[in-house]
C-alpha cells in the first residue's frame, strides 16, 4: 500500500506546497504516495467555529481546544495505525533514523499547532508523538509538517531516480556527506581534487569517508560522540 499522509490543520491551503513539485510532487502523480488534509476549524460547534481560547493560569496568546482538535483527530484515525505526530518544538528532535522508521509504515497522521500550542490533555489522551525540526520557534507546525514529509517522502522506495544516491548521505552512518564537484575541472583557479578524476574507485572512496570524517569532527562532533556512546552502549 502506498503511503498515505494526514494532515490536521487551520490552514489546508499550504499544502500540498513544495510538495507538489519536483521528486514528490511526481512521485504522488504516481501513486507512491498521497497527502490529504483535514480542516481542523470544521470540528468546532458553536457558531463562530472557535478552536482557541485563553491559556488557563493566564499569560499571552491562545490555545487549541482539546475537544475541537480531538474530534479531528478522531475522525481520521479510527482503526488506524499511523503514527499520530504533532509538530512541536518542545518534541524530540527530528532524526534520519526517526525518519527512516516513517517511511518504511503505512504513512503519518501530523497535527500543526497554532498560537500557543494545543491542550495538553489532547496530547495524552491521543498519543501524539512530539516532533520538533529544531530548536527555533515557527508561527505554525504547517512549514514543519512539510519539512517532516519531504524527508520520508524523498526516500520511499521508487522516488529517488537514484536509489543508490541515499547510501553516503549526510547522517547516514553518523556522519556528514563529503564534498561534491563536477565539471569543468578548472574554475576561477581551483582544480577538482586530483583523486576524484583519478578512475581509482577504492581511493575514492577511502578519501571520500576521510572527507566525511574530518568534516564531522569539525562541524558535528555531537554525532561522532553520539556513536561512541551508541557503541559502548
Ligand atoms: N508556545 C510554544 C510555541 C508555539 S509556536 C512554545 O514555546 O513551545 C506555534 C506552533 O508552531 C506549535 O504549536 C507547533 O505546532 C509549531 N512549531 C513551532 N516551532 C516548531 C518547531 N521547532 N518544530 C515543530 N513545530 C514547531
Amino acid at each position: 500500500m502506498a503511503f498515505r499522509a494526514t494532515v490536521l490543520t487551520l490552514y489546508p491551503e499550504m499544502f500540498p506546497g513544495h510538495l507538489g513539485f519536483s521528486l514528490a510532487g511526481k512521485a504522488a502523480e504516481r501513486g507512491q504516495w498521497s497527502l490529504d488534509t483535514v480542516q481542523i476549524r470544521d470540528f468546532a460547534t458553536d457558531k463562530h467555529r472557535t478552536v482557541d481560547d485563553t491559556p488557563a493560569g493566564g499569560g499571552a496568546g491562545m490555545v487549541l481546544k482539546p475537544d475541537v482538535l480531538a474530534r479531528a483527530i478522531d475522525s481520521t484515525s479510527e482503526n488506524d495505525t499511523r503514527p499520530r505526530l504533532l509538530m512541536s518544538p518542545r518534541g524530540k528532535p527530528l532524526t534520519q533514523e526517526r525518519v527512516r522508521q516513517l517511511a518504511t509504515g503505512d504513512g503519518v497522521i501530523i497535527v500543526c499547532g497554532r498560537f500557543e500550542g494545543v491542550d495538553q490533555r489532547v496530547i495524552e489522551a491521543r498519543e501524539l508523538e512530539e516532533v520538533s525540526i529544531g530548536d527555533y520557534v515557527l508561527s505554525g507546525g504547517e512549514p514543519a509538517a512539510l519539512i517532516v514529509l519531504d524527508a520520508i517522502v524523498r526516500i520511499l522506495p521508487g522516488v529517488m531516480g537514484n536509489d543508490l544516491s541515499g547510501l553516503h548521505e549526510s547522517f547516514e552512518g553518523g556522519l556528514l556527506e563529503h564534498p561534491h564537484y563536477t565539471r569543468p575541472q578548472e574554475w576561477e583557479g581551483h582544480e577538482i581534487p586530483a583523486i576524484l578524476t583519478s578512475g581509482n574507485h577504492g581511493a575514492i572512496e577511502k578519501w571520500r569517508h576521510e572527507q566525511a570524517v574530518v568534516l564531522t569532527k569539525e562541524r558535528r562532533p555531537d554525532l561522532i560522540a553520539a556513536q561512541k556512546a551508541g557503541k559502548a552502549g
